[in-house]
């Protein structure tokens, strides 16, 4: 099939199924495109709390539809590429998590949402890097905290909330590329830039970088804000590749420079059109949570979402 003609299916699909399709600002451009809802993490599951279809389809990575499938367990949530998994929460497991509590039983733990639903039966809260800090903040002053698994964002988060917490040593392996120096060559090439970067990035706690006036850290729908809201013409964006096209899109007249090409995601770009057409065609593939976990996993992301 051509394009064209996938993206007709894909279309005829949706509605024939009462379907919707999900997608990541790091997912292939083609996919965000045919989207219905483009977000990050946080504002992905809070659509698929709300949406009103029978059928997702998440052109994420595997936590991600998890996550939908959590929160939305009457529907049908599909993932197009079986294989879609992550570095972060591939990294750690729910075994870790319930060995650190036997050792602190009125510990806290803080999971990322990038983990998996068997972390999450673990996790007393979680946070995404939108909400991070304040989810921290939310947190008694005298509890022993644990923050999985990205030490990049809890280092972040300690820094700027002078909060200690505990950290596990899991990265991003996309992020964990993007070093000071990088950021800081790059600002030399471009000393008029603004330069936004996810806190992901190990040099998201470098005090080079956390002091520098041009840097900027935010989640990814932060970088999009600040992006169309900033007076600036051109922006060094160190996060996934994949928020180029999205902020390319939205801001016509500015100019946004990759700190590298290499910041790929290889897993975010398995969802393809073909994929999702597959997806939507066959019903597959479906993601179910055990239920024995389902309830437990699905109280840290409720806690998360009532915050304000
Ligand atoms: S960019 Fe990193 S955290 Fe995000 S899905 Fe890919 S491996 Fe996981």
């Amino acid at each position: 099939m051509t394009k064209q003609e996938l993206i007709h299916e894909i279309e005829r699909l949706k509605k024939e199924k009462n379907a919707i399709v999900l997608a990541h600002y790091y997912s292939d451009s083609d996919v965000q495109d045919i989207a219905d809802f483009l977000g990050d993490s946080l504002e992905l599951s809070r659509k698929a709390g709300t949406t009103d279809a029978s059928v997702i389809v998440f052109a994420g990575v595997h936590f991600m539809a998890e996550t939908a499938a959590l929160i939305s367990p009457d529907k049908k949530v599909l993932i197009p590429a079986l294989g879609a998994g992550c570095s972060l929460a591939d990294g750690v497991t729910g075994q870790a998590l319930a060995n650190w509590k036997a050792s602190n039983p009125d510990g806290i733990i803080v999971s990322y949402v990038n983990t998996t639903a068997e972390v999450k039966n673990y996790t007393d809260i979680c946070c995404t890097s939108a909400n991070a800090v304040a989810v921290v903040k939310s947190l008694p002053a005298d509890a022993k905290v644990y923050f999985v698994p990205d030490r990049n964002l809890g280092a972040y988060i300690t820094k700027s909330t002078g909060r200690q917490m505990e950290l596990y040593d899991g990265c991003c392996r996309v992020h964990e590329q993007v070093t000071a120096k990088m950021i800081l060559d790059k600002i030399a090439e471009y000393p008029q830039a603004d330069v936004l970067i996810h806190p992901e990035c190990p040099c998201s706690s470098d005090p080079a970088i956390l002091e520098h006036p041009n840097c900027y850290m935010y989640s990814t729908s932060g970088i999009l804000r600040h992006a169309t809201e900033s007076p600036k013409k051109q922006f060094l964006i160190a996060t996934e590749v994949g928020t180029l096209h999205k902020l390319r899109k939205d801001n016509p007249g500015k100019e946004f420079i990759p700190v590298s090409d290499k910041i790929v995601c290889e897993y975010m770009k398995m969802s393809t059109l073909e994929s999702v057409y597959e997806a939507l065609r066959d019903e597959k593939y479906e993601v179910k949570i055990p239920s024995e976990i389902s309830k437990r996993a699905l109280e840290p992301i409720t806690k998360m979402m009532e915050l304000k």
